[in-house]
This record gives structure tokens, sequence and C-alpha cells, in this order.
């Protein structure tokens, strides 16, 4: 089985949008990070959409089915339903999974997956490269605080999760099913029993990840009291066997918070839009009082999405975030879903990469970079 990368960037096996870039091109992004709606029928804690919130939009199959019709024909690769909302909030989602496989996109979702019935389930697992569930907790009452929904929804998501992992199977499906939990310092009593509660399940991972906190640190996330759980993490990560493997985000856990770089170039390559179909270069910037960075919404009927790419505001935006005007260290929330692929873009910009593309065999997900 081909590497499955949950910490890092996959950007150097897509060598020929980074020629494009190198010469200066106006590319298109590889993946996109998406969501249906802002809106959750969850109330997490650490979640960072309630950081988001712009002016509401209405995303309609008819506008979704446009929009993915023009990133087939642009060249998009991949597009994960993740962002700043739970998609399955929106009905639509189960027809636009299928819809984007059909027209050749690759699809992914992220969920808390309360509401992914067998029949749900069926219908979208066979579209999809990936699913994973937002699980940030191993035992039912804290999952309820943690999370903010009643125990019962523990226990019914733990059922859908052995149900996903039955029809994987049974239909001898290639998609990977993930467990998620997003860890802020507190939650370190939950590392080992989801751990404990993931071998039981037996996903085909379960990855433990940092929160992220805006510029503003209103989350109230202490990156330094990370280190205090480096130990738990390792035994979680004891929990892996042949096929479960237990992941924790290393690279941004032991980051305290930290960027080693100023400009931005990762969101040409890698770009994001929230749940109101607002096309912001990313996450950290779909809060109304960033206006300045917002580009276009997909719900306008008077514009395509393929049109937006190749507006001069689309690159206006992109090209202050590449300026020496912007400071991703002073200016952004804190690691940024494209932070790993902007390490590696920047390092090329200061001579300490070549961006040559890796030896060996293709991880998994190639086009999720
Ligand atoms: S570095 Fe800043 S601007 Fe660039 S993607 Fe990350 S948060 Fe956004």
């Amino acid at each position: 089985m081909a590497e499955l990368i949950l910490d890092g960037s996959k950007i150097l096996w897509h060598q020929d949008r980074l020629e494009q870039w190198k010469k200066g091109e106006k590319i298109v992004p590889i993946t996109i990070d998406m969501a249906l709606t802002q809106a959750c029928q969850y109330n997490c804690e650490f979640c960072y959409a309630n950081l988001q919130r712009n002016k509401p939009h209405k995303i309609t199959l008819p506008i979704m089915k446009n929009f993915l019709d023009d990133c087939a024909e642009v060249g998009v690769k991949a597009i994960s339903l993740v962002s700043d909302g739970e998609s399955t909030a929106n009905p639509i989602y189960e027809d636009v999974i299928v819809y984007g496989k059909q027209v050749g996109l690759d699809m992914a979702m992220a969920s808390h997956g309360n509401t992914l019935t067998e029949a749900v389930l069926r219908k979208i697992l066979p579209a999809l490269t990936y699913l994973r569930f937002n699980f940030s907790a191993g035992e039912p009452q804290r999952y309820s605080e943690i999370m903010g929904v009643p125990e019962k929804n523990f226990y019914e998501t733990c059922e859908n999760i052995k149900t996903a992992m039955k029809i994987k199977k049974e239909l001898n499906l290639d998609v990977t099913i993930g467990m998620q939990m997003v860890l802020m310092p507190k939650f370190g009593d939950q590392i080992i029993p989801l751990a404990k509660l993931g071998k039981e399940l037996r996903p085909d991972y379960v990855v433990i990840k940092h929160c992220s906190d805006d510029k503003d640190g209103t989350l109230g996330v202490n990156y330094n009291d990370y280190e205090k759980l480096y130990d738990l993490l390792k035994e979680a990560e004891s929990y892996s066997d042949e096929t479960y493997f237990v992941k924790a985000k290393w690279s941004k856990i032991t980051s305290k918070g930290i960027r080693n770089y100023n400009r931005c170039y990762g969101t040409p390559f890698h770009l994001q839009m929230s749940g109101t179909g607002l096309i912001a270069p990313c996450g950290s910037f779909f809060n109304e009082q960033y206006k300045q960075y917002h580009i276009g919404n997909i719900t306008d009927p008077n514009i395509r999405f393929k049109d937006i790419l190749k507006s001069d505001r689309y690159w206006e935006v992109m090209d202050f975030l590449a300026s020496d005007k912007f400071d991703a260290c002073s200016m952004c929330e804190t690691l940024c879903l494209q932070d790993k692929t902007n390490e590696v873009l920047d390092s090329y910009k200061k001579g300490l990469h070549n961006l040559k593309a890796p030896t060996g065999e293709k991880p998994q997900h190639i086009n999720f970079i």
C-alpha cells in the first residue's frame, strides 16, 4: 500500500503546476477546500469556523454543478468538503460528491459523521477518495462536552464508522476512512481513549492534530502546552498495527505555532472557499472583517468560477500575499492548511530547495496536496 501522508505537503508531485509557477504564469488550483454551508448540527469547543462568519449565501445544486464543471474544465484536480461548515447540513452534499466524481474530480469529505446512514454511505463512499470523521474524544461523556452534543451521538457515530468500514470491505472500495481529533491541550485525557476506541472500530487511521487559532488567539490555545502531551501522543501512535494507523501531526504540534516564512505562495495551488460560496485565498480571511481579501462568490449569477480564476481581482489578492507588503507571521491565523506547502515554496524562493520531483512510489491522495 502506498504511503498515507497525514503530516506534510504533496506539492512536489505536481511538477506541471510548479513549472508554470516558477515561470510566473497564472496557475489553476490543484486542490480546492470548501464547504457547502457554514451551518453545523454540532457545537465543538475548538471550532475555528465560528471565527469565519461572513455574509450568508445559499449554495444550491445547480450552482455546484456549474462550479464543478468549471473546475474539471480548467484543470482543478480535487475538491475536499471540509472548510468552515458541516457539508452534510446542506442536503445537496450526496449529489455534489457523486457529480464531482462523474466529471473527473477527486472528491473527499470531513464530517462529524452522525447523519451518515448506511444508505448515504453506500451512495457516497464509491465516489470518495477519503472520508474523515471528526471525532475529538474517546469517551462518551467527554465527546459530549467537547463536541457539544448529547452522548447518544457518540454511540451513533461509532456505529456509522463501523458501517462505513463494512461497506468499504464489502464493495472493495479504494476510499480511505479516518477519524480525526482536534487536540486542544486541555483535551489531553482523551488521546489514549481515542487511540483505543479506534483500535476497536478499526478505521484506516486516527490522526491527532493541533488546534488552529486566529491571530488574536480567540480560542486561547497555548502552543507551549502541547509539550506536556508528547509522551501520550507517542503512546497513542504505538496502538498502530498493520491495518490501523495512529498518527500525531508532529510538525505542527511541535512548532509552538511559529511560522518560518513571511510570504504566502501556497494559496494559488490550494484555494479555499467558505460555506457561503465566498472565495477568499484561505480560511484565515473568511470573516467579514477581512473584506480586503475577498475575491468573489460562486453564488453570484453574473460570473462563473472559471472567470473568477482569471480575474484581475483574484490575482491582485494572490500577488499581495506573495509580496513583501504581507507578513504571514503577524497577519494570519496559526498553522493554516497551506502551511506545509508554503514552507516548501518559501524554501525554493530562498534558494534552499530545488523543487525536484520526489523519487519512489506516489503517496495516496496525491491530488489533495
Ligand atoms: S500563510 Fe496566511 S495567507 Fe497564506 S494560507 Fe496561511 S493563513 Fe492564509
